[in-house]
């Protein structure tokens, strides 16, 4: 004891210090005196959108990430226990489940504003299909899809559900950017770039599927029929059995258009739906974009194989198809989520501008304002479309045991102030340009708006070089 006393006098410092910790000790909670625990990343002060089962937001909340997953969330009270090498400080601002496009085909941004105001299948026929015959080339694909990205990145999407040709080369541009994604290769019955045949197309598929299949952190690869207007029976069986042998997702267009329906009803005696069933090729993990022509008693086939259902209601308008019936397909009890479609039939691939649209969209062709209202929209942009892909044990949502797929949106803009209702400021005032930091797999990929993954200047240059190749093209 002396000889710690006589050390005490000799360091007046120490004393204070041991002096002070004590006295720290006493005035701490229980909460604050747990061990510290440290993560790879820390987003503290914003109001956290969970989209979780409760639908909790939590203001002034926090968000801790390691490795690849969330591993918890709360009050900004709950978060002095966590140290982190990377702090976000999100105060003012939104944190929400990254967004889901559920329907796209990422390589047609290079197509954007090529062909517009034409019906389906004079703008397929005449305009897109002749410019794919002549343009789509891997090289092509992997500057689409890097636009692609850089776009999505930029406005908020986290994971999309691509349906293209080439799609291993989308697969490694995806990862490099470090998107989420489900891959389909697309199979028609008509030559196309990638593939002469339905056959070589389906060879491709399962070389692409086993690639990718095992595990892979990002990308999910799927077989993707084009649609039963372009797929014979045999074709779409093909596919079906394809997914079943490899477990995995099967993405095909549905139900789009009315010439769809009567082409349909010509050959085979049947509406779209009652037709896919019959061939067999609703089944597992199938995920439909569109669905617009349909009938109340084809809700419970589409409910039967737990098919996803995609809406996309801005190509929808742009190709004047039709309104899909999202609010009956809900009350059905079938997951419908969000997409934009390619980028040449949108214009674009951003799902703030696809919320405001299906929420608006349903109140006005009902006539009734109490249709889809905002928490609903936001709920299809992110846990229904988690489910509508058959991914919601994944993401979606913010929860401890989810992979971190997460945005950190500015909500304090004049345009979006004073902020009544958060979901009402996130689907009718917040636009892309408000989100400010994305993160993917825990993985930062726009911070303060700063690209981290993509060189934005070479995709500019590189877009301009297609463009010109792409006008020549069609000159000839
Ligand atoms: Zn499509």
């Amino acid at each position: 004891m002396s000889s710690l006393h006589s050390r005490l006098k000799a360091f007046p410092s120490l004393t204070f210090i041991l002096f002070w910790l004590l006295a720290s000790a006493l005035l701490l909670t229980p909460g604050q005196m747990r061990a510290t625990t440290t993560v790879d990343l820390l987003v503290r002060g914003g109001t956290v959108v969970t989209m979780d089962a409760q639908r909790r937001i939590i203001p002034d909340g926090f968000l801790a990430v390691q490795g690849n997953r969330i591993v918890a969330v709360g009050t900004a009270a709950e978060a002095g226990q966590y140290r982190a090498r990377t702090v976000i400080e999100a105060s003012g601002k939104a944190v929400l489940p990254g967004l889901i496009n559920a329907h796209t085909h990422v390589p047609m941004t290079l197509f954007r504003g090529l062909a517009d105001d034409l019906a389906l299948q004079e703008w397929l026929t005449k305009f897109i299909f002749p410019a794919e015959a002549k343009n789509v080339t891997r090289e092509m694909v992997r500057a689409g899809t890097r636009l692609a990205c850089l776009e999505m990145i930029r406005s908020g999407t986290t994971c999309f559900v691509d349906m293209y040709y080439f799609e291993d080369d989308i697969a490694d541009v995806t990862e490099a950017a470090g998107l989420r994604a489900i891959v389909g290769q697309t199979i028609i019955d008509f030559p196309v770039p990638d593939a002469l045949t339905p056959q070589i197309g389906l060879a491709q598929a399962e070389r692409f599927i086993q690639k990718y299949k095992t595990g892979h952190p990002l990308i999910t690869p799927a077989v993707a029929p084009h649609a039963p207007y372009t797929c014979a029976p045999e074709t779409l069986i093909a596919c079906r059995k394809l997914a079943d042998k490899h477990g995995v997702p099967l993405v095909i267009h549905l139900a789009e258009a009315d010439t769809e329906t009567q082409t349909i009803l010509e050959r085979y005696g049947r509406r779209p739906i009652p037709h896919v069933e019959r061939v067999g090729v609703l089944g597992a993990r199938t995920i439909a974009a569109h669905v617009i022509q349909t009938q109340p008693d084809e809700y419970a086939i589409l409910k039967k194989y737990n098919v996803g259902i995609v809406h996309c209601p801005q190509s929808n308008m742009k190709l004047a198809a039709g309104v899909a019936a999202v609010p009956e397909m809900r009350a059905a009890g079938l997951a419908v989520g969000l997409g934009t479609d390619g980028a040449a039939s949108n214009n674009d691939l951003d799902l703030f501008e696809e919320m405001d649209t299906a929420a608006k969209l349903h109140k006005v062709v009902r006539r009734d304002p109490t249709v889809l209202p905002a928490e609903t929209i936001l709920e299809m942009a992110t846990i229904e479309g988690a489910r509508a892909i058959h991914m919601a044990d994944r993401i979606g949502s913010l929860e401890a045991g989810k992979l971190a797929d997460f945005i950190i949106v500015d909500v304090s803009n004049p345009r979006q102030l004073p902020n009544y209702q958060l979901a009402s400021t996130l689907v009718y005032a917040t636009k892309s340009s408000d989100v400010e930091t994305v993160v993917v797999n825990g993985k930062l990929l726009m911070r303060d708006r700063r690209i981290l993954t993509l060189d934005e200047a070479a995709i500019r240059r590189e877009t301009a070089t297609f463009r010109k190749r792409i006008l020549e093209s069609l000159q000839k």
